[in-house]
């Protein structure tokens, strides 16, 4: 199987096999979020990129991943913010580009939960939750054995609790979600003021990132580990409202496993203990039994979960 995970910047593709292993890595192909038909055009360039080098190893269908909302049936991208997209016929399109193979459209985190249910950390259990940290803040939930849709195709979207009432603004139409706290946009922007409310304090981060509108999440994990005050304090206070975020998603969807995965777990670790002691001490009990883990796949995750949702939906219709 093909499998491709399309981002805002960038699409990387790769050749899966049914095992979950990648066969061939097609490398990063950028593109400009230039709208539908120039990001299509990267797309199908960097399938082919990746089948070029591969003449015996055809797939029989293409998997896409894509942070949307997605119409799993038609392979419809409803709803793309961070591509400014509503209803695009993704999968059409890029089977027309890509000779007439057909292809399967899938939300980015649900097939990255599909990839550590099937071949990960979650193989073999059949009720987990995968929470991802990036950039924003996604899930997904395997229950009784099956990977949960929800009524729009958007069930998971833990990033959007409520974890303060009232509180910092977020992407979303809300106010003091999880993802408004410790999505990496908004560590960011709790830095940057906390360095202009102190810049004292912040003279470490400035210093790292070369001015304070370069800090990132990753600067103040960076600097926290040198032993500075301020990152320290910003990296407690994420895990607290990740510890508050995790116990009610435990509570909520009762999970044998809770998987941690995404850019902000492989930068700070230390979550995975820290929400794994929250969920003991906090939960009800049945669902403070949770165990909690690291995601295995790390970036593949993606688009090893699409290929497996092409396998899935080629193997269901042959
Ligand atoms: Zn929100």
């Amino acid at each position: 199987m093909l499998g491709i995970d399309l981002g805002a910047t960038k699409v990387v593709s790769a050749l899966v096999g049914s095992d979950g292993s990648i066969v061939r890595h097609g490398g990063r192909h950028v593109h400009s979020n230039n709208g539908p038909d120039e990001v299509i055009q990267a797309l199908v360039r960097s399938g082919e990129a990746c089948l070029e080098g591969s003449p015996t190893l055809r797939p029989v269908a293409v998997g896409v991943a894509v942070a949307a909302q997605v119409e799993p049936r038609t392979g419809m991208v409803l709803h793309a913010p961070n591509l400014g997209w509503r209803d695009v016929p993704l999968a059409q399109r890029v089977s027309e580009g890509l000779g007439g193979l057909p292809v399967v459209v899938i939300n980015d985190a649900r097939a990255a939960t599909l990839a550590e249910w099937r071949f990960g950390a979650g193989k073999g259990v059949s009720d987990l939750f995968c929470m991802f940290l990036g950039t924003g803040v996604g899930g997904s939930a395997v229950v009784g054995g099956r990977l949960l849709e929800g009524g729009t195709h958007a069930l998971g979207e833990v990033g959007h609790i409520t974890v303060s009432v009232g509180g910092r603004k977020c992407h979303c139409p809300n106010r003091g979600c999880l993802e408004a706290y410790v999505g990496g946009w908004a560590i960011a922007e709790r830095a940057q003021e906390a360095i202009r409310a102190d810049p004292e304090a912040g003279a470490a981060l400035v210093a790292r990132a070369g001015s304070a509108r370069d800090v990132t999440a990753q600067t103040v994990f960076q600097v926290c580990r040198t032993g500075d005050v301020l990152s320290a304090r910003l990296v407690r206070e994420t895990e607290r409202f990740l510890a508050d975020g995790a116990v009610s998603v435990a509570n909520a969807f009762n999970p044998s496993l809770l998987v941690l995965g995404g850019g902000l777990v492989t930068g700070m670790p230390e979550f995975v203990p820290v929400v794994e002691t929250a969920i003991r001490a906090r939960c009800q009990p049945p669902a403070a039994m949770a165990r909690v883990s690291f995601a295995s796949f790390g970036e593949n995750a993606p688009l090893v979960g699409a290929a497996e949702a092409a396998r899935r939906s080629h193997w269901t219709k042959a």
